[in-house]
């Protein structure tokens, strides 16, 4: 293997999420190495500019509009992908969302809602997809955990809950899976500028000072700060590398 170890023309990803946010910034960056792309989200707006902006970039991308707390919209998705794109190497489970109430407040219906879109989807995604992915040869999970893989917050209830899962998740279909040489890795963000951390700002006073005072690199991260390592988990150049869980936090898990 040389210089096309990053390579991932002729590849066929599928983004939960795929449509703004970090799933765009990820999907970018497989877009940028060649692959195909399937985007996967609920709203059709957004998801058709994520797809003029991915074939702005020379790949095929379809918009596939799709609640991933579905199961039957999810098992259409997949068949719809592969019938359309002709295969499936690669499946990012980013698609999630947030209720942020103290543990005492949140009702059972909202700690569902966060557990079923942020895991739940992640485990209906990755059974289904994965015929597709074992017959690719060399199939790629990517999960995207959290600082809340982590750390604990008191808003963060039913979100912590379900990012400490994705972990545990990913390690046991890492395990599951290598025999099939289909490597299963998650991302932790730090915090990123996206949708949902303006949410966050709006609702939790101070958020965005204290983001800056604790992220060493001294910002927000931006959605193309997730493009390198999507392409290395993503391609040929991470074929040892299974299980993990790795930060792009700017340094906030390390510092003291
Ligand atoms: P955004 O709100 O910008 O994006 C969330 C994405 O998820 C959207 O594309 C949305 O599309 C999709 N989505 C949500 N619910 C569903 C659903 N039921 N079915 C299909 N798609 C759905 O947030 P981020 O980009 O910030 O978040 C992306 C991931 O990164 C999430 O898992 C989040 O927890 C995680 N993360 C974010 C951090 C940050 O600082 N921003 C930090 C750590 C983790 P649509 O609305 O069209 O369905």
């Amino acid at each position: 293997m040389t210089s096309n170890r990053f390579d991932l023309r002729g590849k066929v990803a599928i983004v939960t999420g795929g449509n703004g946010g970090i799933g765009l910034g990820l999907a970018h960056g497989l877009a940028d190495a060649g692959a195909d792309i399937a985007v996967v989200g609920r709203n059709e707006t957004k998801s058709a500019a994520a797809v003029a902006d991915l074939k702005a970039r020379g790949v095929k991308a379809i918009s596939v509009a799709t609640d991933v707390t579905d199961k039957e919209a999810v098992a259409a998705m997949i068949d719809r992908v592969v019938r359309e794109l002709g295969r499936i190497d690669i499946l990012i489970n980013n698609a999630g969302m947030s209720i942020r109430k103290p543990p005492h407040e949140l009702e059972l219906d909202e700690w569902n809602k966060v557990i079923d879109t942020n895991l739940t989807s992640a485990f209906v995604c990755s059974k289904l997809a994965y015929p597709a992915l074992k017959a690719s040869g060399n199939g790629k999970v990517i999960n995207i955990g959290s600082m809340m893989s982590i750390f604990g917050a008191s808003f963060a209830t039913a979100y912590a809950a379900s990012k400490g899962g994705i972990v545990q998740y990913t390690r046991a279909c890492a395990n599951a899976w290598a025999p099939d040489n289909i490597q299963v890795n998650a991302i932790l963000p730090g915090w990123i500028d996206t949708d949902l951390t303006r949410g966050a700002r709006k609702q939790v006073s101070g958020l965005h000072e204290r983001v800056l005072a604790r992220t060493p690199a001294g910002r927000w991260g931006d959605i193309d700060d997730f493009a390198g390592i999507a392409v290395f988990l993503a391609s040929a150049a991470s074929n040892f590398v299974t299980g993990t869980a790795i930060p792009v936090d700017g340094g906030f898990s390390v510092m003291a």
